[in-house]
């Protein structure tokens, strides 16, 4: 497997191109993109005598941290979607490092005229 950080610059045309095709093959199906952070806790409610107040606390509840115009905002992520959510949200996120790398690649190739 290719390790994220090589130098590129060592690297032949040709290599370039296959490493290109290597990294594209891993990106998966864009309609799962689901962009975002995944947090879960354990929460206390409002009830006096709840068992919460004795340590048994609620949850998990997990939310997902979304990021927008600068600006992020949380976003409820209930119990019976967590699991998908979760595949989506990793998915994404090594797709998106896959295609910064290919932007890395297509950069060099770039700067040897070599870009196709
Ligand atoms: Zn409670």
């Amino acid at each position: 497997m290719y390790r994220m950080g090589k130098k590129l610059a060592e690297l032949t045309e040709r290599q370039l191109y296959a490493l290109r095709k290597r990294l594209a093959a891993g990106v998966g199906d864009p309609a799962l993109t689901l962009r975002g952070t995944l947090v879960s806790d354990m929460r206390r409610c409002s009830g006096e005598h709840c068992r919460c107040r004795r340590g048994q606390l609620h949850g998990p509840y997990t939310y997902l941290t979304t990021y927008s115009s600068g600006r992020s905002r949380m976003v409820y992520v209930p119990q019976a979607v967590v699991a998908t959510a979760t595949e989506h949200v990793n998915a994404t996120q090594h797709g998106e490092a896959l295609l910064a790398e290919i932007s890395r690649v297509n950069l060099e190739l770039l700067k040897r005229r070599a870009l196709r």
